[in-house]
């Protein structure tokens, strides 16, 4: 038996590279691992600008008490430049975002000032308020997205202020996928008796590209050692990373790990975990292979467990786990010393704090317990049972 936590560790370990670079248009980014650091080549704002619409002064014709008159020379837009420089006794009127004209640095909301004429009256104010500076937002030369991070549209948006438009991500781990066994039909077509619809190989190629990869899917294998050998073969060829579901337990026809000793390496580990426990894990030639449990449930949560950080850190992210939180549990919940175990939970703000209950029945193949549920219940290996009311780590999905 192995933990959950030394096996991420060992699986970790064994990924030393990370996939290569390329340049793609911002359009393109969401989503995606940014390879460099991004450094600013500009401050923003480029200049110091009006943060309202109103009225530029210097700060020497600010009145310290009562009233003061200013001739209004000239009206700014948002986008132009004041070409002169404001004298003493002389106010510009300026709109939100225009830089602003020598001479001035403090500027009046329109709402606060009375324009009579040509004239703006004035009373006390700060000096420098409403304004503002060059490079508050960025300075240039400042490291504004750290190389992996996965960008969000914010950070896509910092980067075009800052005037890029394009960004050097990863290249996206491109990860294969194939269901073995006879008893696996293809959704849409006849099922024989005795046959069950894939469910893995979707669940696997929507976690693939919701993790950032690009899914390679293989279809689904019999139970047959040729077969089974040149699909293999090929997808590692092809791809940085082999999944295949099925077939790692201990059954007749359980060829995986036999093919896999042939063509590959092959480690077969039994982990201590529920649901969960046989996972395969090895390579073939550079490529990294995983053979995960044939239970839906299993083959799903064994992904995000293993083959997920996995991903990421081929993929060059910084951050290869998830956050967890804490909530309270509203029922007991059976579980035994030694392993860690992984219930489906339904998560919610009571109004005071959070809660979690489980989806009710937790078997390994009860696909439908991950659908009615939106996040994991982690309890760790030395827990015991749960009483209600204790706090418990749950994972949002
Ligand atoms: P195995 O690991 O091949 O012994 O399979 C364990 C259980 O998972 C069996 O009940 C299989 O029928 C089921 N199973 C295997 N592959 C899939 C799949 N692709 N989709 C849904 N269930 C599967
Ligand atoms: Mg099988």
């Amino acid at each position: 038996m192995i933990s959950v936590r030394d096996g991420q560790n060992h699986i970790l370990a064994a990924i030393t590279t990370v996939v290569a670079p390329e340049l793609v248009p911002v359009t393109r980014a969401l989503g995606r691992v940014l390879a460099e650091d991004f450094s600013a080549p500009i401050d923003v704002p480029p200049a110091d600008n009006s943060a309202v619409d109103g009225y530029a002064v210097a700060s020497a014709d600010i009145p310290p008490t009562g009233i003061r008159e200013l001739r209004v020379v000239a009206d700014l837009a948002a986008g132009f430049v004041f070409d002169r420089a404001l004298a003493g006794g002389q106010a510009l009127r300026i709109m939100t975002g225009a830089p602003m004209p020598a001479g001035a640095d403090t500027v009046y909301p329109q709402e606060v000032v009375a324009r009579v004429g040509e004239h703006v009256r004035i009373g006390p104010l700060a000096k420098g308020a409403n304004v503002r500076l060059r490079g508050e937002d960025v300075e240039a030369g400042a490291i504004v997205v750290e190389a992996g991070t996965v960008l969000r549209p914010q950070e896509i948006g910092l980067v075009t202020s800052l005037g890029a438009w394009q960004v050097v991500v990863r290249r996206k781990p491109r990860v294969a996928v194939m269901s073995t066994g006879d008893e696996v039909a293809e959704p849409g077509t006849p099922r024989r008796p005795g046959q069950i619809y894939d469910a893995n190989r979707f669940t696997l190629r929507g976690s693939i590209e919701q993790c950032g990869g690009d899914a390679i899917d293989l279809g689904i294998v019999p139970d047959d050692r040729a077969t089974l050998r040149a699909r293999l073969g090929e997808a590692a060829a092809d791809a940085d990373v082999v999944l295949t579901s099925g077939g790692v337990s201990v059954g007749v026809y359980d060829l995986v790990k036999e093919v896999l000793g042939e063509i590959g390496a092959i480690d077969f580990w039994q982990v201590a975990m529920q649901p969960g426990r046989p996972l395969a894990v090895g390579s073939i030639g550079t490529t990294a292979f995983f053979g995960l449990p044939g239970n839906p449930v299993a083959s799903l949560l064994s992904f995000m467990l293993f083959v997920r950080p996995a991903i990421y850190k081929l993929a060059g992210r910084r951050m290869l786990f998830p956050q967890t939180w804490q909530a309270r549990a509203l029922e007991p919940m059976p579980k035994k010393v030694g392993r860690t175990e992984y219930k489906r939970g339904i998560l919610r703000f009571s109004g005071d704090a959070w809660e979690v209950r489980t989806t009710g029945p937790q078997g390994s193949g009860i696909l439908s317990s991950m659908v009615a549920g939106n996040c994991l219940i982690v309890l760790d290996e030395a827990r015991g049972d749960v009483a209600a009311g204790e706090l418990v780590t749950v994972e949002p999905f």
